[in-house]
């Protein structure tokens, strides 16, 4: 089934719209003028009529007046491509033209009018009656809603519309919308549900909807896969995918002025339709080797539709008055490059990302849970009766009935669960009337049986949802003549094909109109013989005349074209330079407010994302930074954080915890109030205290000399001289004498001593006591 042509021009068509009141009422000159026939515009230069200008005219494959109708539209343009994604290709619709000259009207029309429905309603009834048509193919049909403005991407049919979409690059299946939400219809009707449910949501959050529509692009993407049994016995799969895009309006965005936000603003709104024009100017000229289809998110998303494999028709519209007439001329030259662009379109065969396939899978594998289930349920019921009836009932007999039994439908399903159900009732009150069954052993039964019928519940609501799932996932595949009533008898169905025949009819006049105007030119000089001097000087007037007239249109065309050149030029050049403004100020930010340390660590971290194409920060810790990351700073060692030198001083000298970088918490006890005095020693009389002394003094140091003693003193009554020590040796020490105090007096016991002298007669010592 691999028909595949090598290549094939994108077909370009101009629709006209009609004076609209408020033109007519102005009284505006008409300056387009249509030849249907030979598919040709001319439009004259309002301005030009004095001088003698002449119009300017441009061939495309068909062009639309003002009396088109929508149908004529349909069948003679968009027909032939919608039947070609029903086969399996892909094809794409652009609506490209001024606001106001009625892209959204040629592509969706006025709703309910079936008069004036446009392309995109015009499609629905075409891929289902289409469908409803077919024979031995299954189909699968789904659709997708979205809008991209200022750049973001829009899901239409998701309920959450604050979110945005990214493009992500599959290399198997290209350039996709990733999360993008799509629904599979089975009809119409489900169809156009979801393009009203996108239509409104396009409208939510548009402060000014004319604005809004006219500064975004709406697409409107249907899925058709279709399986069909091969020669080779084999199911294949072909996909085809149509978008239709209703552009943004061409006119263009006023820049000067703006600054700032408003300017990126300005520049943004009309990125994707001028990326379109470049790749356009890309793809045609033929010396490019790079395409900028990356430019923006349209080009990126539709770029199997510029130059690839997709078949595409572009609808140019026009306004048909003299103030539009600048527009009018730069969209008939927009649209004229873009014939030029070859594309080559392939059915998509068995692609891997497939819906239908794993749709036709799943239902497999649930039919055959379906069926296991059956077939445990025949075993139970064998095992059963084989048990009951007490002796052996054939098996091979009883296996074909069951076996039929489970092929039978619904019907027989449903008899087996009552039955049984029927079955272990019978059974449970059997047991309830058995009288001969003791209490207990009857609720054991009763409670078996109850068991028994919880399970024979469970398993049937089992089957039954398994059932119902099968059910739900085989009514989305469309299938021709069964699932939608084809409403059209056959009069209606000739009629249709007189129509398209019609249409071909037209379209190859057409085309043999302006090979019949090219020839003419060509053959011009060869047919010529000439009879007289005057009749060639005649017919060469003539000719110069034409080439004159042609020259002067090339010459117009370069000048205006030129013209244009230098406006396109000047505009860029403005915005290059509020750019470079933006930029200059930026850098002088940078450059005074932002120390070089800082600024360096931001480069470092800077990395630009291909796929978002913007500038991204990584994150500061790495997971293989980690090593990096633990060893400290050099100014903080023996610290958790770095420290400024004069955070250090400050946290040396004052005592507060400003400068404390840890530790900062008072973990000292906080004490109740004291309630007990400090110790004072008690007042001693000096006489006391001297000889408390003396008792304390350290032995050793004690010299005791009795003769000197009894010389120098008058002999006291406690003191018996006869037992006084005879020699001067020193006395001993008892061992087991009073503990040493710390305080040593080394004041021997002569007369020094204050209290000695001042009474003699008070016993000194008791350490001199003789023993
Ligand atoms: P756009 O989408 O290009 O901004 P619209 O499709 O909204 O323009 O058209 C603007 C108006 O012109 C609408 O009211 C529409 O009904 C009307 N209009 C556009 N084209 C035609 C046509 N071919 N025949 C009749 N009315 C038209
Ligand atoms: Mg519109």
């Amino acid at each position: 089934m691999s028909k595949s042509k090598s290549s094939e021009s994108v077909k370009v068509v101009v629709r006209c719209r009609p004076m609209n009141d408020k033109e007519r009422t102005a009284s505006f000159e008409r300056v387009v003028s249509m030849d249907v026939k030979l598919g040709q515009v001319a439009v004259r230069n309002p301005r030009g009529v004095s001088s003698n200008e002449h119009p300017k005219v441009f061939t495309f494959d068909s062009v639309y007046d003002w009396t088109s109708k929508q149908v004529d539209l349909y069948d003679e343009t968009f027909r032939p491509l919608v039947d070609s994604v029903l086969l399996g290709f892909n094809g794409t619709i652009f609506a490209y033209g001024q606001t106001g000259t009625g892209k959204t009207y040629t592509m969706e029309g006025v709703r309910n009018d079936p008069e004036r429905r446009g392309v995109i309603p015009n499609s629905f009834e075409h891929i289902f009656t289409h469908i409803s048509r077919s024979q031995n193919q299954q189909y699968l049909v789904r659709a997708s809603y979205l809008e991209i403005y200022q750049e973001e991407i829009r899901d239409l049919l998701s309920k959450d519309q604050s979110h945005r979409l990214e493009l992500k690059e599959r290399p198997d299946t290209g350039v996709y919308v990733k999360d993008l939400s799509s629904f599979v219809t089975k009809s119409v009707k489900e169809i156009e549900h979801v393009m009203n449910v996108g239509n409104q949501n396009r409208s939510v959050g548009a402060t000014n909807m004319n604005e809004h529509s006219s500064r975004s692009h709406a697409i409107f993407v249907i899925t058709i896969e279709c399986s069909e049994l091969g020669p080779d016995g084999e199911n294949h799969i072909r996909v085809g995918k149509l978008n239709l895009v209703d552009l943004a309006g061409s006119e263009r965005q006023t820049k000067t002025g703006s600054q700032g936000e408003r300017l990126k603003e300005a520049t943004k709104i009309n990125l994707s339709l001028s990326a379109l024009g470049n790749v356009i100017s890309a793809l045609v000229d033929g010396k490019s080797t790079h395409i900028p289809y990356r430019d923006s998110k349209l080009t990126r998303l539709l770029q199997d539709s510029l130059g690839g494999n997709a078949r595409t028709v572009m609808v140019a519209n026009i306004g048909p008055a003299s103030y539009n007439v600048e527009e009018t001329l730069t969209t008939l030259r927009y649209s004229n490059r873009a014939k030029n662009i070859k594309n080559k379109p392939r059915i998509n065969e068995d692609p891997k990302d497939a819906l239908l396939r794993e749709f036709q899978e799943e239902i497999a594998r649930l039919k055959e849970q379906l069926e296991k289930r059956s077939g445990k349920r025949k075993k139970k019921r064998r095992r059963k009766r084989v048990g009951e009836g007490g002796e052996e009932l054939d098996d091979d007999v009883e296996d074909e009935d069951d076996y039929e039994d489970g092929l039978d439908g619904d019907k027989n399903i449903a008899d087996y669960w009552r039955e049984q159900q029927e079955k272990l009732e019978k059974e449970r009150s059997a047991i309830m009337e058995d009288h001969s069954l003791v209490a207990e052993e009857k609720q054991r039964l009763l409670t078996e049986k109850e068991r028994k019928m919880d399970d024979l519940r469970r398993e049937k609501e089992a089957s039954e949802m398994l059932a119902a799932k099968v059910k739900a996932m085989e009514s989305k595949l469309l299938v021709g003549g069964k699932n939608i009533v084809d409403h059209t008898n056959e009069q209606q169905r000739m009629l249709e094909q007189k129509r398209q025949e019609i249409a071909e009819q037209k379209r190859r006049e057409r085309e043999m109109q302006q090979e019949v105007e090219c020839r003419d030119e060509e053959t011009l000089e060869l047919k010529e013989t000439y009879s007289s001097l005057q009749q060639e000087v005649d017919i060469k007037t003539k000719k110069l005349k034409k080439l004159f007239a042609k020259l002067q249109a090339v010459k117009s065309e370069i000048h205006d074209l030129q013209e244009d050149h230098i406006r396109e030029r000047q505009e860029l050049e403005q915005t290059q330079n509020e750019l470079t403004r933006e930029l200059k100020l930026k850098h002088l930010i940078i450059e005074n407010f932002i120390p070089l340390e800082e600024k360096n660590k931001i480069v470092m971290r800077a990395t630009f994302d291909e796929e978002d194409d913007t500038w991204k920060m990584r994150p500061i810790t790495r997971i293989q930074d980690d090593q990096q990351m633990m060893t400290r700073p050099v100014s903080a060692v023996g610290y958790r954080r770095p420290l400024s030198q004069h955070a250090r001083m400050a946290m040396m000298m004052r005592p507060d915890a400003r400068y404390r970088a840890e530790n900062i918490l008072m973990l000292e006890l906080d004490l109740p109030t004291r309630t007990t005095k400090e110790y004072e020693e008690p007042v001693i009389a000096p006489k006391v205290a001297a000889a408390l002394e003396d008792a304390l003094r350290e032995e050793e140091e004690i010299q005791v000399d009795a003769s000197g003693l009894y010389a120098s003193m008058a002999p006291g009554p406690g003191l018996d001289p006869s037992s006084a020590p005879a020699t001067g040796a020193f006395a001993k020490k008892p061992k087991s004498g009073r503990p040493k105090t710390g305080k040593k007096v080394c004041t021997p016991t002569s007369g020094q001593s204050p209290s000695s002298s001042g009474s003699p007669l008070y016993p000194q010592s008791r350490g001199l006591v003789p023993k």
